[in-house]
């Protein structure tokens, strides 16, 4: 008795949109059966390499039609389906980039079912073209065999059949050809035919198909001739060649596009290919891809980074993460040698010294392209810029800046002056006469950015600032240091040098003048700062935040914001000796020098406010404010 069970509910949706769908191109489904044919292959000739008792087969994929029944057959006598996996795989969406699809169109694009053409959806692919899809399976690790069977409505049975050898055969019943769609097309030998060589050409296993020719017999006709029979053939009709080891001329766009989209999950085209045939030391082919919109979960944990390894053609590894170093983790293709042993276990791969040379290399080529793309076509660099700008950040400063020489050059930032990217070698060259260092200003955006009273100094002399809006800027700068012997000064942290001798003079003298204020407020927060000094930057604004140690104001909120270390600036209030409100801090000090605390207070909360930052106590903080505005009106 068959087993009849419900399709999970996005399942059902998929299946749905299958079968309802004009599907705009409906040969799509042939493809995706084959290239489910040929991983389940992979995957039977993996366990052969791991598991002695299971024994290699003569693999090959055969796509048979049969007129009288209107059905389509795809046979592969790859890694086949126990109950288990029939029901995980094919009653539930398995892979997350059909699953996002589905929620996608949900949410907005109900009607533009046009983009599913784009995209590779697996299985259910077959319910295009079929009114019923059975399922005839058996694995390596099951005594049993199974049939699956749905019409792709809202439930599918399982059943155990009598298939005997290891593998699957999908039967698709064809629907019936209606005005718009002749889906008896499928039928024919030369369409077949077509859509392998056209779809699954690389395909590294032979794909089988009946093609019918005319042959001469030894019997005559009337007139003498050799009488002629049609004559059925199982031929292999792909070249076999796997995409990566063709040579680049023989690749179109198409071609690419559809492999990336095909293996990698994605409905979009990629941002940008690369197609490496290496010979020397080491010898490989690489097919790497950088995608137009990076994972949500890029910068997570559960993020698993890697490129696919085969040798000689054999699948060996879907995410292998020593091919690729961890700033690269965007980057998804594969990678073939065939200097690697067949058999090598995951765990000497770690290790394998090979490998550590095809990483070495991958990591070079790829930066070599991204170097010519920022070189021959702007937009196309930034707008990769600005998906995966972090992640060239990030390789500058991890590893103690071990990398940062080769990526430095491949930063961009939005500056000052224009809202418009910049690399650090165009920063130079255009720095004015006088200038020694590079500034950088951090904050929450960019408009914040160049409203911050600290820039008033900068403006004024007419240097740029990069603005630095992302977490990991800062940490950035301190591991660069400097770029071809041009410091790297924060606008935020503290003494930027810009003033000339007589305005350092003057603030020297109020310094010296009123030291016993400056000390006094600096006794009251001495649990908050460590300095109160005159501010030599401060043009419009009172008071500002600067810090002493390594650690700024705004890597104290990263930091604080990730919970990890802890780490604290070492703060120090800084007055601008021209505002009034320092004068009036001054007289009201002569007045009540008991107050003092108050002050320093009510300085060190405003500081903190313009930093963005809490106050230290909000209650305390409201009162003085209060207090000062009742005493000012009296
Ligand atoms: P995917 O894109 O992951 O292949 P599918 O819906 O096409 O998604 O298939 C779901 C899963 O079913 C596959 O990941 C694979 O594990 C399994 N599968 C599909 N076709 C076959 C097959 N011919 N032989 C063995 N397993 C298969």
């Amino acid at each position: 008795m068959a087993e009849e069970i419900k399709f999970k509910t996005e399942t059902k949706r998929l299946l749905d949109l299958m079968i309802n769908s004009i599907y705009t191109n409906k040969d799509i489904f042939l493809r995706e059966l084959i290239s489910n044919a040929s991983d389940a292959i992979d995957k039977h000739h993996y366990l052969t390499l791991t598991d002695q008792s299971v024994a290699p087969q003569d693999y090959q994929i055969m796509v048979v039609a049969d007129k009288n029944d209107k059905t389509i057959t795809i046979t592969d006598n790859g890694i086949g389906f126990t109950y288990e996996e029939l029901k995980e795989n094919l009653g539930t969406i398995a892979k997350s980039g059909s699953k996002e699809f589905v929620e996608k169109l949900d949410e907005k694009n109900k009607d533009s079912v046009d983009i599913i053409g784009q995209f590779g959806v697996g299985f259910y692919s077959a319910f295009i073209v079929g009114s019923e899809v059975e399922v005839l399976t058996k694995s390596p690790k099951s005594d049993k065999a199974y049939v699956f069977r749905s019409q792709g409505l809202d439930r599918y049975t399982i059943d155990e059949c009598g298939k005997e050898t290891v593998g699957t055969t999908i039967i698709i019943h064809l629907k019936d050809d209606t005005d718009d769609v002749k889906y008896s097309e499928y039928l024919d030998e030369w369409k077949i035919k077509e859509l392998i060589v056209k779809y699954s050409d690389y395909i590294r296993y032979p794909i089988k198909t009946y093609v019918t020719s005319w042959e001469e017999t030894d019997e005559k006709d009337d007139k003498g001739n050799p009488k002629q029979v049609e004559v059925k053939k199982l031929e292999t009709v792909n070249s076999m060649v796997p995409l990566w080891k063709k040579s680049k001329a023989d690749i179109t766009d198409e071609e690419l596009n559809g492999f990336y989209k095909d293996k990698f999950y994605d409905y979009q085209d990629p941002m940008m290919s690369m197609h490496f045939n290496v010979e020397g030391l080491v010898s490989y082919n690489a097919l790497l891809f950088i995608p137009k919109r990076s994972p949500m979960n890029l910068y997570s944990e559960e993020f698993e980074r890697g490129l696919q390894l085969y040798t000689k053609g054999v699948f060996i590894l879907d995410k292998c993460k020593d091919l690729i170093p961890d700033y690269m983790r965007f980057v998804r293709g594969l990678v073939d040698t065939s200097d690697l042993s067949l058999n090598i276990s995951r765990e000497m791969l770690q290790d394998d010294r090979t490998l550590k040379k095809i990483a070495s290399n991958v990591e070079k080529k790829i930066l070599s392209e991204l170097e010519k793309t920022l070189k021959n076509d702007r937009a196309k660099y930034e707008a990769f810029f600005d998906e995966y700008g972090i992640s060239i950040k990030y390789g500058c400063y991890e590893d103690y800046g071990a990398n940062k020489d080769k990526l430095k050059d491949l930063l961009l930032f939005k500056t000052l002056k224009e809202d418009k990217y910049i690399t650090l070698s165009e920063y130079v060259a255009q720095m004015p006469e006088g200038q020694k260092d590079i500034y950088f200003a951090c904050g929450k955006d960019r408009a914040t950015v160049i409203n911050l009273p600290y820039l008033d100094q900068l403006k004024k002399k007419g240097y740029d600032a990069l603005i630095c809006v992302d977490g990991v800027d800062e940490f950035l700068f301190n591991v660069l240091r400097d770029y071809n012997e041009h410091q790297f000064k924060s606008v935020n942290t503290g003494d930027l040098d810009l003033l000339d001798e007589e305005e350092n003079k003057k603030i020297d003298e109020i310094k010296e003048e009123k030291k016993d204020l400056l000390q006094a407020l600096k006794d009251s927060l001495k649990d908050d700062v460590v300095d109160v000094v005159l501010s030599k930057r401060l043009t419009d604004n009172a008071v500002c935040l600067s810090s002493k140690n390594n650690v700024s104001i705004e890597m104290e909120k990263i930091l604080a914001a990730q919970d990890k270390y802890g780490a604290k600036a070492e703060k120090v209030l800084e007055i601008n000796p021209n505002h009034e409100v320092f004068k009036a801090v001054e007289a009201a000090y002569d007045k009540n020098p008991d107050d003092i605390k108050k002050y320093a207070t009510f300085l060190f909360d405003n500081a903190l406010i313009v930093e963005g930052l809490p106050v230290k106590n909000n209650v305390e903080f409201a009162q003085i404010m209060c207090e000062l505005f009742v005493n000012a009106n009296k």
